[in-house]
């Protein structure tokens, strides 16, 4: 059996320090994904332990269960996630084996922060799944807008303050200074991003639509012909025809996808492919994160 060392090695340092319990009664806290998580750890500060399930480098649509993973659910205050079936694929099974009833839907400890969100995209008929549409419930790519992280860092500052009432003035001020510190950098952002108006997005999925109704983008196009499913040939036709029609001067991709197809129609409109951060690398500060992002759209329409 192959182990993944880089990933192996932090997470058995992090379980261990749950089990020393260095302060009385702090919230454990288990996050679904990292960009929750950048924001979730800011609130909690030195009140809590936060552990990330998903490999920051990994499509957070689709996580391999591992069995490791059980052990910090199992023993967890709260478990945060994206919400809006952005897990569906990759965490029941992991609730189900965790056998924590704190964390199970519904629970005092579950906390999905898509509802301290406004979701775009919500589909208004019916959904078939089984034609694989991954956002059945709405975008879940909903931190890509800094203003949603402010929603969500209030959020969750409530939520910890029901599961550990003691703590309240410290969870309220932490949540109250990453508003501000976040406020002051948007404004900073969006100088920046004035550059990027009106220009055109294709993105290989339907994960930077928050981001590009920010900067004011106009998305021309995704390479996935429905969010998860790749491209037919006469799909791509009629992307690379929008493309040119529309002078896409964004194609923008996360690491995890494949690069065939969106280099393919970046060429023929004569574009370059830019890199987006998917997510904030492990313990990456939400901010620096979104600076990444920022920095990577300016440079790739430039
Ligand atoms: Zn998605």
């Amino acid at each position: 059996m192959s182990i993944n060392r880089s990933l192996t090695l932090p997470l058995a340092a992090l379980l261990s320090l749950w089990s020393a319990a260095p302060a009385a009664h702090a919230l454990k806290i288990v996050a679904t994904v990292e960009d929750v998580a950048s924001i979730a750890r800011e609130v909690l500060g030195k009140d809590g332990e936060l552990i990330t399930l998903a490999n920051p480098s990994q499509d957070p649509h689709f996580v391999d269960p591992r069995p490791s993973l059980l052990l910090p659910l199992s023993r967890a205050d709260a478990l945060l996630v994206v919400g809006l079936e952005l897990e569906v694929g990759w965490l029941p099974t992991l609730l189900k084996g965790a056998r924590n009833g704190n964390i199970q839907l519904g629970g005092a400890g579950y906390i999905d922060a898509s509802s301290f969100i406004m979701p775009t995209d919500v589909p208004t008929g019916p959904v078939d799944r089984s034609q694989g549409d991954i956002h059945p419930r709405g975008n879940p790519h909903y931190l890509k807008d800094p203003h949603n992280a402010v929603l969500v860092a209030n959020g969750l500052a409530e939520r910890f303050v029901s599961l550990d009432p003691e703590r309240a003035d410290a969870f309220r001020k932490r949540a109250a200074d990453f508003a501000k510190a976040i406020e002051g950098r948007i404004k900073a952002w969006e100088t920046r991003l004035a550059v990027l108006k009106g220009k055109g997005l294709v993105s290989y999925h339907k994960s930077l639509n928050y981001f590009a109704r920010w900067a004011q983008l106009d998305q021309v196009g995704y390479v996935e012909s429905k969010p998860g499913i790749p491209p037919s040939p006469q799909h791509m036709v009629q992307l690379i025809a929008l493309g040119r029609a529309r002078k896409a001067a964004v194609f923008a991709t996360e690491s995890w996808f494949p690069t065939a197809q969106i280099e393919f129609a970046a060429e023929k409109c004569g574009r370059p492919v830019t890199a987006v951060p998917g997510l904030p690398r492990s313990n990456q500060p939400y901010a620096d994160h979104i600076e990444d992002v920022v920095a990577a759209f300016i440079k790739g329409a430039s």
